[in-house]
């Protein structure tokens, strides 16, 4: 079996800027002052590594964790209606077609590997239509390092699925270098998109993934490419 490890933001949809209005509005309502968002660079980040860098920037100290806590309840409500007002969130091309193809694959498991806390996760695709075909995933509420939340998903799916998926058929599809080296530090295979908009195809070519893509248009070349069987 495969299992193949989604990132979100940039490789299966953007959501054009509703993260990063949700995320300052949040952190005004609670610390008082515009949000830094733009001088942290959220791209494959965690959410819990972009306040603790946020905090920083404008030098908050106090209980890291009860302030995440209490940030990520406001940031829920918050994201859920930036979403309901936004008419921009989209699929990335090829992706509605290839999970569909996927999800009739008998060799393919899915499962998400993404710096969002998992409700916003669930939400944002929600909002798209397209959550049911992640049963199960490793998400940003728990660590700030990219390689454990992709570990989070290998564990998760490994238990959900009632199946062992060996580090040469787990491939991790992502559009920034992070999830690339992510994916290394684990042993695993990385595809890398370039529509996230930070990384070029040269930038990712040079974070050596197994696979680069522009996009995940051509569902028959991907599904080749992964040498998945139908
Ligand atoms: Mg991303």
């Amino acid at each position: 079996m495969h299992l193949l490890i989604f990132d979100i933001d940039g490789t299966l949809a953007t959501f054009a800027g509703i993260t990063r209005v949700a995320f300052n509005q949040t952190f005004e309502h609670l610390f008082g002052q515009p949000g830094p968002w733009g001088q942290v660079l959220p791209h494959g980040k965690t959410d819990r590594a972009i306040l603790r860098e946020c905090l920083d920037v404008v030098q908050i100290n106090g209980n890291f964790d009860a302030m995440f806590s209490k940030f990520v309840d406001n940031y829920l409500r918050d994201l859920q209606q930036a979403l309901q007002t936004a008419s921009k969130p989209r699929l990335m091309p090829g992706v509605r077609e290839l999970l569909e193809r996927l999800a009739t694959n008998n060799t393919a498991c899915l499962a998400l590997g993404t710096g969002n806390v998992e409700e916003a996760a669930r939400m944002k695709l929600r909002h798209l239509n397209v959550e049911s075909f992640f049963p199960v995933g490793g998400f940003g509420e728990f660590t700030d390092e990219r390689s454990e939340l992709l570990a989070d998903a290998v564990d998760n799916a490994a238990r959900h699925f009632q199946c062992t998926f060996p580090p040469k058929n787990t491939w991790v599809i992502g559009d920034t270098t992070y999830d690339i080296e992510g994916a290394q530090a684990l042993g695993l295979r990385a595809l890398a998109v370039a529509t996230g908009g930070l990384f070029s195809s040269d930038d990712l070519r040079r974070a050596k993934p197994d696979l680069l893509f522009e996009d995940l248009s051509d569902t028959e070349h991907v599904i080749k490419s992964l040498n998945l069987s139908d």
